[in-house]
């Protein structure tokens, strides 16, 4: 496992493996071109470890040039195809192979293949290390290629995310596994917003919190901001079909995220499995759950003072906090033993100045 930027890699491909791929690749070119001189044009950045080990292995005359085009930012192509460094000058009758790392949407190809087709070349041919076979959604049929991948995002081998990852010998791809994904815990008040804040920042996650969900949706007015209200008003629970419905949706919408923090659900039993199920059949699972404990008469000071800032008319009456309170201790409590059967549960002092409480966080989720 590596870590490059933000995200975690496991291994895809071993060395050997990449040689094999390359090796594989020289064969079948020089089988077609050993008695002429071909020029072979790697495609920087990516291309530029295959072209020296192909070049290695391409024991017979040849010429060796590059060119450079902008395609890839991140983690998806963003479609801005543009020359840096263009093709040699002489070409004029002669064949030309491309050398290409990865094939994958074809974006980069095309343009390529553009590029060539203005020219007075003999002809052109596409010899790539890798292929996306799967995603590739060109015309043009790829004469040469290693290996056929399936469409995850890999590095190494002259591959990199953000630049990282290019001097790497062996190919690894994103690993989803590696996502940290938290539940933060505890009574209204408790500082769970206000910790995920930090959290968020410090490890990179997403913040779902449900209850600025449903406020969001009841300041938008749709349909489900108005089933929310009358429950949310009374400090009762939203059903859990509504509320796991939702949580579902929050998460599908962030398919790169590279974990999560869960604020204010899971709430009830029910919700609690429907979360395991849910990360479960994406390849996740919950890390941690973390409580932040405080009195009951703490909270309600805070909630009350909350309340006179934000407008928030469910703390703004005692008696509401009181149900909210009631709901927490009937429904939510119990799952501090779910969690305990599974060995997530970690409990920290919610009181005192909030980076403090941050440090207390910050640690459990160091030990991880
Ligand atoms: P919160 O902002 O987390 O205190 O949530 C405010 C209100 O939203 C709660 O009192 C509930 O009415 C509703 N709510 C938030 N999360 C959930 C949940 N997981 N299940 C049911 N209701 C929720």
């Amino acid at each position: 496992m590596i870590q490059l930027h933000d995200k975690y890699f496991k291994r895809f491909l071993s060395e050997v493996e990449v040689q094999a791929a390359v090796k594989s690749v020289a064969k079948q070119v020089a089988a077609d071109y050993k008695h002429e001189t071909p020029i072979f044009v790697g495609v920087l950045n990516g291309a530029f470890m295959f072209v020296s080990d192909f070049l290695k292995y391409y024991q017979h005359p040849c010429e060796v040039s590059f060119v450079k085009l902008g395609s890839y930012q991140g983690l998806t192509s963003t479609g801005i195809v543009e020359t840096l460094l263009d093709l040699p000058e002489n070409i004029e009758g002669r064949s030309v192979i491309i050398l290409e790392d990865i094939i994958d949407t074809g974006r980069t190809l095309k343009e390529l293949i553009h590029l060539l087709s203005n020219t007075n070349v003999k002809e052109f041919k596409i010899a790539s290390l890798f292929y996306k076979a799967e995603v590739y959604n060109g015309e043009y049929a790829i004469d040469y290629f290693g290996l056929k991948i399936p469409d995850e995002f890999i590095v190494g081998y002259g591959l990199d995310y953000m630049e990282l990852g290019r001097n790497l010998r062996e190919v690894y791809q994103l690993n989803q596994k590696h996502m940290i994904n938290l539940v933060l815990f505890g009574k209204p008040g408790a500082g769970k917003g206000t910790q995920a804040e930090f959290l968020k920042d410090n490890y990179n996650l997403k913040h779902i919190s449900t209850g600025d969900v449903f406020r969001r949706n009841m300041a938008q007015n749709t349909e489900l901001g108005k089933l929310a209200k009358s429950y949310i008003d009374r400090g009762d629970l939203v059903p859990d079909e509504v509320t796991i419905k939702m949580l579902r949706d929050e998460v599908e919408k962030n398919p790169e995220a590279s974990g999560f923090i869960f604020d204010g659900f899971p709430r009830t039993a029910a919700q609690a499995e429907a979360l395991d199920e849910l990360l479960e059949s994406k390849d996740m699972k919950i890390n941690a759950t973390i409580a932040l404990e405080a009195r009951d008469e703490v909270l309600i000071q805070r909630l009350l003072e909350r309340g006179k800032i934000s407008g928030r008319t469910d703390d703004q009456d005692e008696e509401k906090i009181r149900n909210r309170f009631e709901e927490y201790n009937q429904k939510t409590a119990p799952l501090k033993e779910y969690y305990e059967a599974q060995n997530k549960f970690h409990s920290v002092n919610g009181i005192g100045a909030i980076d403090e409480i941050t440090m207390r966080l910050a640690k459990v989720i160091e030990e991880l």
